[in-house]
C-alpha cells in the first residue's frame, strides 16, 4: 500500500449526506466486500488496465498510453457506457492524486465545509495514504478546524483503526445483517470483524453512526430484534442509529429487481427498536 498516492473514483466538493454539515466527500476506489446491493458497484474493482473499455466509449475519450487507461475528461460525456461494460468492475476515469493535491483542494473548499469525509468503495485499503492526508489536516493552521470522518464497511482489522484513530473524528459503518449466513450472502463476507469494528470504535468514542439498511425480504433484523437490540444498547446511549431504505437506483443483477424498501418497513423497524430502549435513531426523509 502506498501511503502517497491514491486512487480516486469522485470528489464531491460539497456533501450534506456524508456525515454532519456541510462536507467535502472523497470517494476512493476498490472495496473488499461484493454487496448485491452497491448503488456504485464500479467503485469496488481496481483496473488493470486491460483496455476492454476503449472501443465501447462513443465519445473516443479513452486510450491507452504506455500500457496505461488514460480518461480525457474534456471528450467525455459521462454517459458511463465504459464502467456498464467494465468486466472487473472499475472505471476508467478514476485519477491518481498525492497528499500535497488533495490538500490543495482541500484548502480550496476548507472556509465553506465543516468537514472531510473519506468514503469509497473501501477507504480503508488505501490505509496509509489516509493516515497521512488526515495527518497533515490536522498538522495544518488553516485546516486542523475540519472533521476527518471514514465512511467504512468495517472490515479493518482493530490494529488499522488504532493507526488511524489519532488523527480521525470518528466512523460511519454499515451492518448490512445480522446473521453471519445472510452477511455472507448480500456481501461475501463475514460480518464478525465488523462487529468488533463497531464496538472497539462505540468504546473509543469514535463511531459516529452505525447505519442499517433494510431490504425487504433480504435483511434480517427483525427477525434477530433482541440479539441486534442487546448489540446497539452494548455501544452505549448516545450511538446513531440511521436506517436507511434499500432502492434500486444504480444497482446490478439479481438486487435490481429485489423490492425496495417503503416507509411502513422502516417504521416498523425503528418501531421495534424504540421498543427497546433506542431512541437516537435516524430515518430517511424521502423514499
Ligand atoms: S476500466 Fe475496466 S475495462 Fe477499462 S481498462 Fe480498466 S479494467 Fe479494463
Ligand atoms: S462515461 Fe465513459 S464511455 Fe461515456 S463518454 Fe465518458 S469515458 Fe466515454
Amino acid at each position: 500500500m502506498n501511503s502517497r498516492c491514491v486512487s480516486i473514483n469522485k470528489i464531491l466538493p460539497f456533501s450534506c449526506v456524508d456525515g454532519p454539515g456541510n462536507r467535502l466527500a472523497i470517494f476512493l476506489q476498490g472495496c473488499n466486500l461484493r454487496c448485491k446491493n452497491c448503488h456504485n458497484p464500479y467503485t469496488m474493482g481496481i483496473c488493470d488496465n486491460c483496455g476492454d473499455c476503449i472501443p465501447t466509449c462513443p465519445q473516443q475519450a479513452l486510450s491507452l498510453q504506455n500500457g496505461v487507461i488514460s480518461w480525457n475528461s474534456a471528450s467525455c460525456e459521462q454517459c458511463d457506457t465504459c464502467i456498464q461494460q467494465c468486466p472487473r468492475q472499475s472505471s476508467p476515469m478514476t485519477l491518481t492524486y498525492t497528499v500535497d493535491e488533495l490538500i490543495a483542494i482541500t484548502r480550496k473548499y476548507a472556509a465553506f465545509i465543516n468537514g472531510i469525509t473519506v468514503s469509497g468503495g473501501e477507504s480503508t485499503l488505501q490505509l496509509p495514504f489516509l493516515i497521512n492526508y488526515f495527518k497533515t489536516v490536522k498538522e495544518a493552521p488553516d485546516l486542523k478546524h475540519l472533521t476527518c470522518l471514514i465512511d467504512s464497511n468495517g472490515t479493518l482489522s482493530i490494529n488499522g483503526w488504532q493507526k488511524i484513530a489519532p488523527y480521525m473524528e470518528g466512523a460511519m459503518i454499515d451492518l448490512k445483517s445480522w446473521n453471519e449466513k445472510v452477511h455472507i450472502n448480500l456481501t461475501g463476507r463475514s460480518n464478525q470483524r465488523i462487529k468488533e469494528s463497531i464496538k472497539w470504535l462505540a468504546n473509543n468514542n469514535l463511531l459516529t453512526e452505525l447505519r442499517l439498511l433494510y431490504i425487504p425480504e433480504k435483511t434480517d433484523y427483525l427477525e434477530n430484534i433482541e440479539l441486534l437490540s442487546q448489540f446497539i444498547n452494548s455501544l452505549g446511549e448516545s450511538v446513531l442509529v440511521r436506517i436507511n431504505a434499500f432502492h434500486q437506483h444504480g444497482v446490478y443483477g439479481e438486487a435490481s429487481k429485489w423490492i425496495p424498501a417503503q416507509k411502513q418497513h422502516i417504521d416498523l423497524l425503528s418501531k421495534e427498536l424504540n421498543k427497546r430502549h433506542i431512541f437516537n435513531i435516524k430515518i430517511p426523509e424521502i423514499y
